[in-house]
């Protein structure tokens, strides 16, 4: 994997950094457990991985695509990427994304753009972006993506590979930098469905460094998705979700969804039609859900403990200081939304636009719920549309956010959700990808029903 790198990321741009001789000692230690006869420490020891440069590492820079951390060493590391060294994972490097996970094309990288192997004039996908073009470059078999809206499945729509955005609280969010805490969650991206269930089994489980994280069994994924692979789904409810499904949508797009309905009742399962209206709202309401969280957690950039810091002639005061460095670290995408977000809670506002949107989110958590009365699942297409051209819409913030569409709801209900391939678009050959949802903690469904569809 590291020649592959070597060979293609000049051309993808998925890795920020590559830490090639802390992977091959990971996997060289490894081998030499291995030849002295211990047991595996799992399934995927030795299979390298790269994880998005948004989980804190100790001995590898963490920079969220963001010149403000810049070069920033950690001096703790991230839950999930204990768990991964506990596991003999050996991590190749950092991928790529949006700055601070803010966009849906991996273009607001403060460090250049990642290109969609699929097509190099075509964006991958974001924010994870870099995640998921290493996976459909071959440049790793593994890597960890965070979904706060969309982007582990989006980018893995965009890419045809599979990826999952566990139920919240289910991997901890401990050493994650944080976008929009009560939205965002670290998840597995891998080419299969069974390679991702064995990822999620490594990173998920409860930690007591991480006040949201939940006190319960993780889901038997790994069981589930070999179960699915059998590919039949006899006794299987799915939904689809009739406000998921719009004439706005890109033909392509939609046909490769019918087909994909018409395989699931191939495969046995009953598919019925659902209602849920409020998902039509979710847009709106992430849009100030998520700023209005961006605008508080980033207030931590202040360039005196950490982070780039400007203090030129015309900076005297710790605000000026302050002022100077956010000004020049933070991208245009990280500025709208601290602007949003800051508008969005004071005072005057709340009430009219904040408050709102949390009624919004609590009535989508409601039509999820009614809809799992009736349903094991719910389906839709995981993007509106296939990787379009780079630069294409990096004038045009809400033609960008318009691509999340689908994807919005399950962050802001908190529940679980897979991204698989669903072949390509008969209007231009790029890949389509199949949104599986699942009620909250019963990520294996995903599994289940993602295996028996890949
Ligand atoms: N594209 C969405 C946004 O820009 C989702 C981002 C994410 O999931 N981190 O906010």
């Amino acid at each position: 994997h590291l020649d592959r790198i070597e060979a293609v990321d000049g051309t993808v741009g998925a890795f920020l950094h590559v830490a090639g001789e802390q992977a091959l000692a990971a996997a060289g230690q490894v081998d030499a457990d291995l030849a002295g006869g211990a047991e595996p420490a799992s399934p995927l020891a030795g299979v390298p991985l790269g994880l998005k440069d948004i989980l804190t590492t100790t001995g590898m820079p963490t920079t969220c695509a963001s010149k403000i951390l810049e070069g920033w060493v950690s001096p703790y590391e991230s839950t999930v990427v204990g768990r991964l060294r506990a596991a003999g994972i050996p991590i190749l490097g950092k991928t790529n994304m949006d700055e601070f996970a803010m966009g849906s094309s991996t273009e607001n990288s403060a460090f250049g753009p990642t290109r969609n192997p699929w097509g190099t004039d075509r964006i991958p996908g974001g924010s994870g972006g870099g995640s998921a073009a290493a996976l459909a470059a071959f440049e790793a078999p593994l890597t960890i993506g965070t979904d706060t809206g969309g982007s582990i499945r989006q980018p893995a729509a965009l890419t045809a590979t599979v990826g999952v955005k566990p139920t919240y609280g289910t991997v901890s969010r401990f050493g994650l930098v944080a976008a929009a805490s009560s939205l965002d969650q670290a998840g597995p991206c891998a080419r299969t469905v069974l390679d991702a269930a064995l990822l999620h089994q490594v990173i998920a489980g409860h930690d007591p460094r991480d006040s949201t994280s939940i006190d319960t069994a993780v889901p038997a994924v790994v069981d589930a998705a070999r179960a699915g692979a059998q590919g039949d789904l006899t006794g299987v409810k799915v939904g689809v979700v009739r406000e998921l499904h719009s004439d706005s949508y890109q033909p392509g797009v939609l046909s490769s969804f019918d087909a994909a309905v018409a395989q699931l009742k191939a495969l046995g399962a009953e598919v019925i039609e659902v209602s849920c209206p409020a998902f039509e709202h979710a847009l709106a309401a992430y849009y100030l859900v998520m700023p209005s969280e961006v605008s508080s957690n980033l207030a931590r950039f202040d360039a005196m403990r950490y982070g780039l810091r400007v203090s030129d002639d015309g900076a005297h005061s710790a605000e000026q200081v302050m002022a100077a460095s956010r000004s020049a670290g933070f991208g245009p995408e990280v500025k709208r939304r601290i602007m949003i977000g800051t508008y969005a809670l004071s005072a005057g506002y709340y009430d009219e636009y904040y408050g709102q949107a949390l009624k919004v989110r609590a009535l989508i958590g409601r039509d999820y719920a009614r809809a799992f009365e009736s349903v094991d699942v719910l389906v839709s297409p995981t993007s509106p549309v296939t990787p379009w051209k780079l630069g294409e819409k990096v004038d045009d913030p809400l033609a960008m956010y318009l691509s999340d569409l689908c994807t919005l709801p399950t962050n802001l209900a908190g529940n679980c959700a897979i991204s698989v391939p669903s072949g390509i678009s008969a209007d231009d050959g790029l890949p389509v990808g199949l949104q599986i949802m699942a009620p909250a903690l019963a990520d294996d469904r995903l599994y289940r029903v993602g295996a028996a569809y890949e």
